[in-house]
C-alpha cells in the first residue's frame, strides 16, 4: 500500500502512544487504503489508532442536504469502528485549528490522511502540515492508480490518460484487505476529555437520510449490477434508469471504485463501458483538479476554446437569463426547467441531461465567464453529488471544450461541441422526461 502514499512533511517519526488518520474526503471503513495504511502504521509503533473528522460547517456551498447525508454515514462509522476498537472523533471546526492540538493531547506520533485535489482540501492539508511536529502522510484511497503517481501533468482528454491508467492497472486494480480489531485500546486523558468536550459533533444537530451510509452504498452496487448494469449501453436515454445512481456515494467516500471495478472485473461481468466511465472519466476530473489551480473559471479553458469563444462573445443571443430565473426554472424550455427541477428536487440530474443543461447556460449567458460561474454554482448548491473534481470537469467540457475537441463553429459556441434540442428528441422521449419532472 506504500506506493499509493506520500510524504508530506519530512519529519522524522518520534515514539507516541497513537496514530491518526484524518478522514475527510474517504468517509468509509471497507477498502479505504489511508486507514489501512494508518493501521499499519500503528501496529508498527505498537500504538492505538484513532480516526478524526473536522467539521466544518461553513464548507463552501455545502447545503443542508449535504451535510445530512454526509453526517448520517460518518455516525453510523462510529459505531461500526467502536467494534475495532478504533475511536472516530467528529470534531467542529477548521482541521487547521483542531488537528494539531488534538494530535498532541492524544499523544499521536503519524499523522495520515486521504487525498483530494480541490482548493479547500489542499490549502487546510499545507496549514495542517505547517503546525504540527509529526510525519505527515497523504494516501490516494479515492482513485485506483493513485492520481499523483497516474500522471505529472494536466492530461490532455480520456485519449492519453487512458492508457497511463492502463499501464498501471495490474499493479493497483488488486483485491483490498479489510482492516483488523485494533489490539492497543485508545487512551484518553483528562485534557484531552476536555478538548474533546469543547469540539465533539453530536448527531442531534442534523437529519438522518436513510440512503446515506456505506451499506447503502453496497446495497446501490449491488442492485445496479444485478438489475440494471446490462443496460448500462442505453445509459444517455434519461427515462430508462439504466444508470447506478452511483455518484452521491462515490463523492461522500462512502464506496470504493477500486472495490466495484475489482468485483465487476474479478466476476467478467460485462459492464457495457461502464468502467471506462468510473475509472478513465473519473480519475481525468482528479487529473485536472490537481494540475489546474484555475479548475473552477474558465481560464481553465484550453487556448482553441478562449480564442473561439472569444470570437464569439458579442454574438447575439436569442435568449437571456440571470442567475434567478435559470435557479428558478424558469427559461422558455420546458426541458431545461425539467432538468433543473430533478436537479433542485432530488438532488441529482441523469448525466445526459447534465451536458444540455451546462450547454445552454452558455448558449442564454452573456458570457462564457458568467456562465462557468452558474453552472458551478448551481451544479455545487444542488447536486448531492456536487463540489467534486467531476462536476468542474464537465462543467468545463460542456462550456469550455477541456477534454474535448474543436467541432464546426456556430453561433454563440464558435467551435465548443453544442447540443440542441431537437437532438434530444432523436435520442429520447423527450416529453415523457419533460412530464417526470415539472
Ligand atoms: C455539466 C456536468 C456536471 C457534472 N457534475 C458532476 C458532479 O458534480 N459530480 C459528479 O460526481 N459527477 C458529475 N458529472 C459527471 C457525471 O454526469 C455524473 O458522475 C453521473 O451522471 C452520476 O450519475 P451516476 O452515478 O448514476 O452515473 P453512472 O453513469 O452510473 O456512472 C458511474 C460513475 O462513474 C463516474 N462517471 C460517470 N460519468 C462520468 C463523467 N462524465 N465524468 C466523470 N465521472 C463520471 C461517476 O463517478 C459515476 O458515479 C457532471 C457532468 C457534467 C457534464
Amino acid at each position: 500500500m506504500e506506493n499509493r502514499m506520500r510524504m508530506l512533511n519530512a519529519l522524522q517519526y518520534e515514539k507516541g502512544r497513537n496514530v491518526v488518520y484524518w478522514m475527510s474526503r474517504d468517509q468509509r471503513i471497507e477498502d479505504n487504503w489511508a486507514l489501512l495504511y494508518a493501521q499499519k502504521n500503528a501496529l508498527e509503533d505498537q500504538s492505538s489508532l484513532s480516526v478524526v473528522f473536522c467539521l466544518v460547517t461553513d464548507y463552501p456551498e455545502a447545503a443542508k442536504s449535504h451535510f445530512d447525508f454526509m453526517m448520517t454515514g460518518l455516525f453510523k462509522l462510529i459505531k461500526k469502528l467502536e467494534a475495532y476498537h478504533i475511536p472516530l472523533h467528529i470534531l467542529r471546526g477548521k482541521p487547521d485549528e483542531v488537528l494539531p492540538a488534538y494530535l498532541i493531547l492524544s499523544g499521536s506520533s503519524r499523522l495520515v490522511s486521504d487525498f483530494s485535489p480541490l482548493h479547500v482540501n489542499q490549502e487546510w492539508k499545507e496549514s495542517v502540515t505547517s503546525k504540527i511536529h509529526v510525519p505527515h502522510s497523504e494516501v490516494d484511497t479515492r482513485n485506483i492508480v493513485p492520481c499523483f503517481k497516474v500522471s505529472s501533468k494536466k492530461e490532455y482528454g480520456a485519449y492519453t490518460l487512458r492508457p497511463k491508467i492502463n499501464r498501471l492497472m495490474g499493479e493497483f486494480l488488486t483485491d483490498i484487505p479489510s482492516i483488523t480489531q485494533h489490539p492497543i485500546p485508545f487512551e484518553a486523558n483528562y485534557d484531552f476529555d476536555t478538548f474533546l468536550n469543547n469540539h465533539q459533533v453530536f448527531p442531534d444537530s442534523f437529519s438522518v437520510c436513510s440512503s446515506s451510509g456505506e451499506d447503502q452504498a453496497k446495497c446501490c452496487f449491488n442492485g445496479f449490477v444485478e438489475n440494471t448494469l446490462e443496460r448500462y449501453a442505453s445509459r444517455n436515454d434519461p427515462n430508462a434508469d439504466a444508470v447506478s445512481h452511483l455518484s452521491k456515494y462515490l463523492h461522500f467516500g462512502q464506496i470504493s471504485s477500486q472495490r466495484i471495478a475489482y468485483e465487476i472485473s474479478k466476476n467478467r461481468i460485462p459492464d457495457h463501458g461502464f468502467l471506462e466511465e468510473l475509472i478513465v472519466r473519473r480519475e481525468l476530473g482528479d487529473n485536472f483538479c490537481f494540475y489546474e489551480k484555475n479548475y473552477d473559471n474558465a481560464l481553465c479553458f484550453p487556448d482553441w476554446a478562449k480564442l473561439t469563444l472569444n470570437d464569439h462573445r458579442n454574438d447575439f443571443r436569442d435568449y437571456l437569463y440571470d442567475i434567478e430565473a435559470f435557479e428558478a426554472g424558469k427559461t422558455h424550455e420546458p426541458l431545461w426547467n425539467a432538468a433543473q427541477n430533478q436537479m433542485t428536487s432530488t438532488g441529482y440530474m441523469h448525466g445526459y441531461m447534465r451536458m444540455y443543461w451546462a450547454k445552454k447556460i452558455l448558449e442564454w449567458s452573456p458570457d462564457p465567464e458568467t456562465a462557468m460561474a452558474i453552472a458551478i454554482y448551481l451544479n455545487n448548491k444542488y447536486q448531492l453529488d456536487g463540489r467534486d473534481p467531476n462536476g468542474y470537469a464537465g462543467i468545463a467540457w460542456s462550456i469550455g471544450g477541456v477534454h474535448d475537441r474543436a467541432w464546426v463553429p456556430r453561433n454563440v459556441f464558435g467551435k465548443i461541441r453544442y447540443m440542441n434540442y431537437n437532438g434530444c428528441k432523436r435520442k429520447f422521449d423527450v416529453d415523457k422526461y419533460i412530464k417526470a419532472y415539472i
